[in-house]
């Protein structure tokens, strides 16, 4: 088939919109997978992937569609995670694409993660096809979809179509609108390899499968390939296209979306961005675009027995091999044992990867305030990195600190601007717009510090709106911010694990609650416990426990002596769980409680 009838596109949309909904009825309105026990088969190799041990991710599909001129395109539809903490994925998706569909609920109208999605799609400079979907609902209103394209977007209303992936409505028109409005790709004319790897996954048996476009020349098995980043060759093992499922092919050819699969044992071979070329005639040099995967937060994660450790570093491997956005390296902190220092590209990464532990590890673990990266330069003039409080470089040798920010998307209804800017300045963040998107809704643009947001910020937005408020971020770079490492002092000794990173503006509000928080959890000694937040040696927040002469078998009058026995063993249990610092026992779980309320 001729590159001329190739046509390379993706769908963006915020979540529920309807994408997986489009995507079935795409697939279906080409007889993509056309029976159902192809379909049932389908579901099979998903299981069997778990099994396996493969991530599980959406493939993109190689569609075949007879268009109205009587010619078949072949379509593929490249899928895009739907998470900032993996945009530069979704980045690359995109420019492997021509064109996006940008899918809006027609009853909820444009959302947070629609204009950030959207974003991306611009910078790729891809042809934007509209679709309001869930025409079928009674609360749709196609017209102010119309306006609100138009207002928020700035795409022309009158080329939205109409559409309910649901019921089938407007299918045909979307798919002759991607035949009629997406460019065909264009092959450079030196016809050198040049492939984008846009996605990889880690299969057990067959190793790192790379998701690529072709965007010039061929390849092939058995050809010889280079990765342009890595500088590494390899012998290509198979090529081949999604059916969905995976099927060989005998070459893939300027224009294709499909896999390569080489000898590459992890996946940080196949390096997300990263050019395929030809190991013999190489083109001059990579496709734009590249960029280091960096993650972005950090956080310890520990066994929560400490006999579980070898076994937590084992099972840290295996991730790593299908995850290269995931790092670690050994920590170890007294109040914690032996762990790791772990670095994610965002939040709900960190929480997959914790799930993951969990669930196919079998791991019971415990992880610390997660912490962003702060950029220092000290007084000699050198730079340093920061992920972590521990080593947090004393304030006199301190020239400037720069931390992570993030420009924010928040859609509210109208009735909650008020509360909702002052949650932003809260959170040391500043409001850079405001527009009015129906008479229900208002958009704030914000630029905020990914610090502030990390852990409690969008749950504070749906809890202050009812549900009714979107959030979406991307990343803005580093701006200067006065922070210090506050630490917390029991009974005079600095426990590490409850150091953090603050603003010196919210160290005393911060100290005070951890003051509070461990005042809490920790139990009473035979003498005062004093709980103190300092800040390079000031105090800033302070509780105590009072004594109290701890006597468990005083309720016992003396009479039944194995009930005394029972109550000194449970009592000797509990301090089994406790962890001595300097004088004071801590409980274990006293770890857990106030790190996660944070
Ligand atoms: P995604 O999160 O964007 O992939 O959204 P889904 O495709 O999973 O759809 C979210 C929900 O909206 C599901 O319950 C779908 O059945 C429903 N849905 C999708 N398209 C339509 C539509 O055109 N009309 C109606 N009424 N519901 C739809």
């Amino acid at each position: 088939m001729p590159t001329s009838l190739t046509r390379n596109f993706s769908i963006i949309a915020h979540i529920d919109h309807g994408k997986t909904t489009l995507s079935d009825r795409l697939m279906g309105a080409t007889n993509t997978v056309a029976q159902r026990d192809e379909k049932e088969q389908l579901l099979d190799a998903m299981d069997l992937e778990r099994e396996k041990g493969i991530t599980i991710k959406s493939h993109p599909v190689a569609m075949e569609y007879k268009a109205m001129d009587g010619k078949t395109y072949k379509l593929n539809l490249l899928d895009t995670p739907g998470h900032v903490d993996f945009s530069y994925e979704v980045a690359r998706s995109l420019a492997a694409c021509e064109g996006a569909i940008l899918m809006v609920d027609a009853a909820q109208g444009v959302e947070a993660q629609t204009v950030a999605n959207l974003h991306l799609a611009h910078a790729q400079n891809l042809v934007i096809i509209p679709v309001l979907n869930k025409i079928d609902l009674p609360a749709a209103d196609v017209e102010k979809c119309r306006r609100q394209l138009e207002d928020i977007l700035a795409i022309p209303g009158e080329d939205a179509i109409p559409a309910s992936a649901k019921a089938g409505i407007g299918i045909i028109d979307i798919l002759e609108a991607v035949v009629a409005r997406v460019p065909a790709p264009v092959e450079n004319p030196d016809k050198l390899l040049r492939c984008s790897v846009f996605d990889s996954i880690y299969d057990t048996y067959r190793g790192v499968v790379s998701y690529v476009r072709v965007f010039s020349g061929t390849v092939k098995k058995g050809q010889r390939i280079k990765l342009m980043h890595t500088g590494k060759t390899y012998e290509v093992k198979e090529v081949g296209v999604f059916t969905p499922k995976m099927s060989a092919r005998p070459q893939l050819v300027a224009g294709d979306v499909g896999y390569v699969i080489a000898n590459m044992k992890s996946a940080d071979e196949a390096k997300i961005g990263d050019t395929i070329t030809d190991n013999t005639h190489p083109c001059p040099e990579p496709l734009p675009g590249y960029k280091e995967i960096q993650p972005m937060v950090f956080s310890g994660i520990y066994p929560v027995e400490s006999s579980d450790y070898e076994a937590l570093k084992a099972a840290m491997a295996k991730l790593q091999i299908n995850d290269a956005a995931f790092t670690y390296g050994s920590e170890s902190s007294t109040a914690l044992g032996f762990g790791f220092r772990c670095g994610f590209l965002g939040l709900l990464h960190m929480e997959i990867i914790q799930e993951r532990l969990r669930r196919e590890f079998n791991m019971d673990v415990i992880s610390t305030y997660p912490s962003v990266i702060y950029q220092v330069t000290l007084t000699d003039g050198s730079e340093l990195i920061v992920d972590n409080p521990t080593f947090f470089p004393e304030t006199q040798v301190i020239q400037e600190i720069r931390e992570p920010v993030v420009n924010v998307y928040i859609m509210v209804p109208g009735d909650y601007i008020g509360d909702m800017m002052q949650l932003v300045l809260e959170k040391r963040g500043e409001v850079t717009n405001t527009e009015t998107i129906d008479d229900m809704r208002v958009m704030l643009s914000c630029v905020l510090p990914l610090g502030e947001i990390l852990v409690d910020f969008n749950d504070k937005l749906k809890s202050m709106t009812r549900g009714y408020g979107s959030m979406d971020y991307e990343h803005a770079g580093y701006r200067p911010a006065n922070m210090v490492k506050m630490d917390m002092l029991i009974a005079g000794d600095p426990v590490e694990a409850f150091s953090t990173i603050v603003h010196r503006d919210k160290a005393e509000s911060y100290g005070r609650m951890l003051a509070t928080k461990l005042k809490d959890v920790i139990p009473p000694h035979l003498f005062v416990v004093a709980i103190q937040a300092a800040v390079g040696g000031k105090i800033v927040a302070r509780e105590s426990i009072s004594a109290m002469r701890k006597n468990v078998t005083a309720k016992c009058y003396g009479g039944d002596i194995t009930r005394k026995r029972k109550l000194l063993e449970k009592q000797k249990e509990g301090k089994k769980k406790m962890k001595m610092f300097g004088k004071v026992n801590i409980p274990q779980d006293a770890f857990i409680k106030v790190l996660k309320s944070g």
